[in-house]
């Protein structure tokens, strides 16, 4: 593992410093929708100086950044308090599966909207009973003429309220084994056919939604590669899906636990022995968070692949910030436990940290299997 920044890195994140500090995005409004609006104004902003998906080619509107500069992209964001951009699953998910997966006219017609947030993506996978078992999805899409109709569920769908399209993976063949009878499609999401219908979390917030999709209609052009061919190009999409948030996600855990010694301090509270022996304990899986995701970067700049670090740094990260929030409420007290404050927003939203982007128990399935060569789980 090396740690050190080359010339070219090291003048990356220079760079990149001197724009987020003359580009304040200002306060986060506590409004949903305003929320969301300053996100995607944020984002525009971003994209005006090619900063909105540096990983990207050049010639799609990034800066073709190496995994490193990538990471340091999303730390240095993280370290600044600015916001992610608003169409993250579209910069980060959809945009890179249609740069492998789509035609030319694919990618010149959806990428400019992705990266300046004119046309927000979420993505349509998850369904009431297909989650870590996604395969056995049962959306249905079948062929009229030169469109498909669709008809079926989906559920924690982020974002979709916002949405202009939605990656939308379907059964396109019932007597294909599951894993081949599926296809992945974009599907416009501005249709009376669909239904979306938010979900209002613990924390208060509809961040997700359900999807009922009755009829809606797609045209054969928004396959993506190619009919019964879903699986693996929803792999590329999931894939996809914590490279580089790693670094923006061990930074925001930092600077939430340095809060919370803060506010221990203030409390004269670093003087109780177990209470110390915890922010310690703490201190040190944030740093092994920040060593692992490192690691998982050089593994990925010598292999050209991820490895299986990514699984073990979403994993270790989310029952960190469960801990972290936890002590936080133990050390604050109902301070911590009222609704509207900080603290209890932190403590709530961490639940879903151990369920998103793959539940715990299957990312410990991932780490026996591929990384301790256990017997594969039944
Ligand atoms: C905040 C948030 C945002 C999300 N956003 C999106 C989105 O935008 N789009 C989208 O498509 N999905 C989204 N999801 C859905 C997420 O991907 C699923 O919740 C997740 O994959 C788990 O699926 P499930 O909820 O159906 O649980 P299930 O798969 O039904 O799992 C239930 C329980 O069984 C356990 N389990 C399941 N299989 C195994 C196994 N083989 N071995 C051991 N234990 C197992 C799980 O760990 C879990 O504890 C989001 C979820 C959250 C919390």
């Amino acid at each position: 593992m090396d740690l050190t920044f080359n010339d070219a890195e090291t003048a990356f994140r220079d760079e990149l410093r001197e724009w987020l500090a003359a580009n304040d995005p200002g306060e986060a409004p506590s409004d949903e929708d305003r929320n969301y609006a300053w996100r995607r104004d944020w984002q525009r902003r971003l994209a005006e100086d090619r900063w909105a998906a540096v990983h990207w080619p050049e010639e799609y509107g990034g800066r073709g950044a190496t995994m490193t500069q990538s990471a340091i992209f999303f730390e240095e964001l993280g370290k600044s308090g600015a916001p992610l951009p608003a169409n993250v699953l579209g910069l980060l998910l959809g945009g890179p599966t249609l740069m492998m997966w789509g035609t030319d006219e694919q990618k010149e017609r959806f990428l400019p909207g992705i990266l300046s947030a004119d046309e927000i993506w979420c993505q349509g996978f998850s369904e009431p009973e297909a989650g870590s078992d996604l395969a056995s999805l049962k959306t249905k899409a079948v062929r009229e003429g030169d469109e498909w109709v669709v008809n079926g569920q989906k559920v924690w769908t982020s974002g979709a309220q916002y949405s202009k399209w939605c990656m939308l993976v379907a059964r396109t063949d019932t007597d294909a084994p599951k894993h081949k009878g599926l296809t992945y499609f974009l599907m416009d999401m501005d249709q009376e056919e669909i239904q979306v219908r938010p979900l209002r979390q613990i924390t208060g917030e509809s961040e997700f939604n359900e999807l009922f999709i009755e009829g809606a209609r797609i045209p054969d052009e928004n396959v993506i590669g190619g009919e019964g061919n879903g699986w693996k190009v929803a792999l590329t999409t999931l894939m996809n899906e914590r490279a580089g948030l790693a670094f923006f996600l061990q930074v925001r855990l930092r600077q939430l636990l340095d809060e919370l010694i803060t506010e221990a301090a203030g409390r004269g509270l670093l003087d109780d022995d177990v209470v110390a022996d915890k922010l310690g304990e703490l201190h040190v899986k944030a740093e092994i968070l920040r060593l692992t995701a490192y690691r998982g970067l050089t593994a990925i700049e010598k292999y050209g692949q991820p490895g299986p670090e990514g699984s073990l740094t979403k994993w270790m990260w989310s029952e960190t910030n469960q801990q972290l929030t936890q002590l936080a409420a133990d050390l604050l007290g109902p301070e911590a436990l009222t609704a509207g404050t900080k603290w209890s927003y932190e403590l709530l939203r961490a639940r879903g940290n151990t369920i998103e982007g793959g539940t715990t128990e299957i990312l410990k399935n991932i780490v026996a299997e591929r990384v301790l060569g256990l017997p594969r789980a039944r």
